[in-house]
This record gives structure tokens, sequence and C-alpha cells, in this order.
């Protein structure tokens, strides 16, 4: 039986797909939005049917998971006859802090670090959690996995992750580098490794997640070697609505003039900044190119120019850092779907051996799948669509075969 069962919980949300990875096919997927409160829904898809939604009353992620398991099993919306068709559960957990260096099988103790990790992820592991729980409840027989976005960036040195604070900051808060998005990097890197022609062990890529939120991570041989977000997703690129890196006393100065609190200082720099802030347009890339096109708005062609600026600085960065480069990978929302970004990004890059097939950027579909370099570059670049729930899938079959 190969049917994996993938989940991410949020507080007040769950998605799921049910993946054959036999044949690597989702054969349902859906989302269960506004759990417990008034107005929650299911929306759901076969692999054969339209987007179905209905309102279902979701009270609580326990009552979730029924839902989901009375749909999958549907006798005329189903995909499958009963539980026992589901070899295991795959959960995406956000932090797995020092305790997770790979994904784990759900035990007692698996679920005592989950919640030991709470204070690195206090938003997401907690919802993570819930959905955990709600599983063994539903399928207690089943057995669980969670895979985190943290662990790939567990292979860092400690050059890479620590931060120039004092010591005791990393002993006693854990303050250090953990990176995010890396069930994404993971799977576009070992896409990529597949398409080189080199041996996997000696392949240095560098994948940029593209999206609302966006990391940029290199890795030698297919294990991580730095990334851009650190203890929280805030460092880094600008994002959406993040301001990414900044100059510290940046935070302490601001504070202080505008009188913000802490909260409020985090929501100035998690939610009203990055593209949106620098642009007052929008967090979305889609607006900012009509504003600067349409409307000749300067703060969009700005908050672009700046967001592909500190994409280019991190590649070579990071081919500095890996000395040498063999690849470069574009992924999620912005990177599968906006040319306009690759082509800046990716321009210019012919002294670092980058030779781009601008013809195929231009008329490849959104979305697909493509090998953006000309065939003899001497440094390839990809277009991968991320596949989060695949990689959750892989790993928790891998587990369970083990
Ligand atoms: P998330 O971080 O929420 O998972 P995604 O990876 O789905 O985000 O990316 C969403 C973002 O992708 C949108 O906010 C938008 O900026 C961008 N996007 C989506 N489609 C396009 C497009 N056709 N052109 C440019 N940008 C796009």
């Amino acid at each position: 039986m190969t049917n994996i069962l993938v989940i991410n919980a949020g507080s007040s949300s769950l998605k799921y797909q049910l993946i054959d990875v036999a044949t690597e096919q989702v054969l349902a997927k859906g989302l269960c939005e506004r759990i417990g409160t008034a107005g929650s829904n299911l929306t759901y898809k076969t692999a054969d049917t339209t987007i179905k939604e209905r309102p279902e009353a979701m009270p609580n992620h326990t009552v979730a998971i029924e839902v989901v398991l009375a749909v999958l099993t549907d006798p005329a919306v189903g995909v499958i006859t009963d539980m026992n068709s589901i070899a295991a559960v795959g959960h995406r957990v956000v932090h797995g802090g020092e305790l997770f260096t790979h994904s784990a099988m759900i035990d007692e103790e698996c679920i005592e670090d989950i919640k030991a990790c709470i204070p690195l992820g206090p938003l997401h592991n907690p919802a993570n959690l819930m959905g955990i729980e709600a599983c063994q409840k539903a399928m207690p027989n089943v057995p669980q996995v969670a895979v985190f976005d943290t662990t790939f960036g567990q292979s860092m040195k400690p050059s890479v992750y620590m931060y120039a604070l004092p010591y005791e900051a990393y002993t006693e808060h854990s303050v250090r580098r953990y990176g995010f998005h890396g069930t994404s990097h993971r799977y576009v890197i070992s896409e990529a490794m597949k398409k080189l022609d080199k041996p996997a062990e000696q392949t240095r890529i560098v994948s940029c997640h593209l999206g609302n939120g966006s990391s940029i991570s290199c890795a030698k041989g297919g294990v991580c070697v730095d990334t851009s977000m650190g203890l929280t997703p805030l460092e880094g690129l600008p994002m959406g609505t993040r301001c990414g890196s900044i100059d510290p006393a940046i935070v302490l100065i601001l504070m202080d003039r505008l009188g913000l609190s802490h909260a409020e200082m985090d929501t100035y720099m998690n939610k009203k900044s990055g593209v949106l802030g620098l642009s007052g347009v929008s967090s979305d890339f889609r607006d900012l190119w009509k504003a600067w096109l349409e409307d000749g708005n300067e703060r969009a062609k700005l908050a672009l120019d700046m967001f592909c600026l500190s994409v280019k600085k991190y590649i070579g960065s990071y081919a500095a850092e890996m000395g040498g480069l063999d690849a470069v990978v574009i992924t999620a929302g912005v990177g599968e779907n906006d040319r306009r970004i690759r082509k800046m990004i990716l321009g210019d890059l012919e002294y670092l051996g980058l030779d781009i097939d601008w013809e195929k950027n231009e008329t490849t579909p959104m979305g697909d799948e493509f090998e953006m370099s000309l065939p003899d570059s001497r440094v390839k670049a990809f277009v991968i669509p991320t596949n989060e729930e695949l990689a959750i899938a892989r790993d928790t079959y891998a587990l369970i075969k083990a």
C-alpha cells in the first residue's frame, strides 16, 4: 500500500493531499477553513473532478480530520474505500529546533520534542500538534511521520548558523540561524541534482524560493550549506510584507521614535514592510508590475529592483561560499510565474557562467518546469515548481518502509 495522507495544519485551517507515492499522483486534495468558528467550510477535489466547496461544521481539528476522512471514503466523491487504504500520515511541522535533524516517526517522545520547540515556533507548532493529535484519534493504527521545515538547515556549520552576539544568546536562548522553507528547498534541489551531468555529491546548487515569503538556500551534494532566513522567517530577502535583513539598530530607533510596542514593531516588520511597505501598492508582484508599467509608479519599481538585487546578491555570495556553482533553481509563486523577475535576477550573470535562453523564458507556459539555461551554459538554471506535499509523502513512505 502506497497511499500517504499529507496534512498541513494551521491554527484555523487544515490542508490535505492523498498521494500515491508509487505513481506520485495526487488522488485527492482539499482544505478545511475557519475551523473553530461559525461558517467553517471544506473545499475538496479529486484527480477527475473540479473543485467543490461546502459548509461543514468543524468546531476543532479532530472534527476537521473526521470530515476529511469522510470525504476521502465517500462512496460518491471519495477515492478510497476505507481508512485501511492509507499507509501513513505525513505532517508538516514548522519548527524542529536542534532536536530534529531529519523527519521522524511520531511517538510520545517525538510529540514531547515538538512541544519543546514551541518557543521557537509559537504560532505554528501548536497548530501542527493539533493536526497530529486529531489524526492519532481518528486513525490510531496508522503510522504518522513529522516532516520539519527546519531540518534541511541543520547541516549548516556553526560559523554559518551563529550570530555574532554574546555566545549565551545561543546556549541559553537558542538564538541561531535555523532557516525555513526547508522542505521546498530540499525538494527542488534534489530534482535539480537529477538533471545535472555530475556526480550528485559534487553538485553545488542555489535554490531561490520566491513567493509571498521568500528565501534562498545553497547546498553541496544536496546538503544545506547556508540559507537566508534566520532565527525567524523575517531575515534575508525583502518579501511580500516582511522587511528582510535590515540594520538591527533601526528596530530600536523606530520603536523609540514611533513609540511602538514589541507587538506593533513585530507587525511593522512582518506585515507592513517588504515590497508592500516600499511600494505602498501591494504585496503581490502582479500588482507591482501593473503599478509600474501602467501607472509609472516609481516606488513599485523600487520595490521590484530591491527584491531582484537582493536575490542576485545571495546567488553571488552563495557561489563564493560553496567555491563554485553548478545550477540555480527558481521556484514558488513569483519564481514559477514571473518571467520579468527571472530576467532581472538572472540577467548579467554570464560572468558566473550562466547563459540564459531568454526566448524560452518568455515562451514557456507559466507554472511549467523547464531548463532556463542554454544547452552549453556552464552553469544551469532551472525553473522547478515546488511540491512540499510530495516531499513530505516521499519522506513519510521512506520512514515507514525503514
Ligand atoms: P506563499 O508564500 O503564500 O506560499 P506563493 O509561493 O504561492 O506564496 O506565492 C504567491 C505570490 O506569487 C503572490 O503573492 C504573487 O506575488 C506571486 N504570483 C503569483 N502569480 C504570479 C504571476 N502570474 N506573476 C507574478 N507574480 C505572481
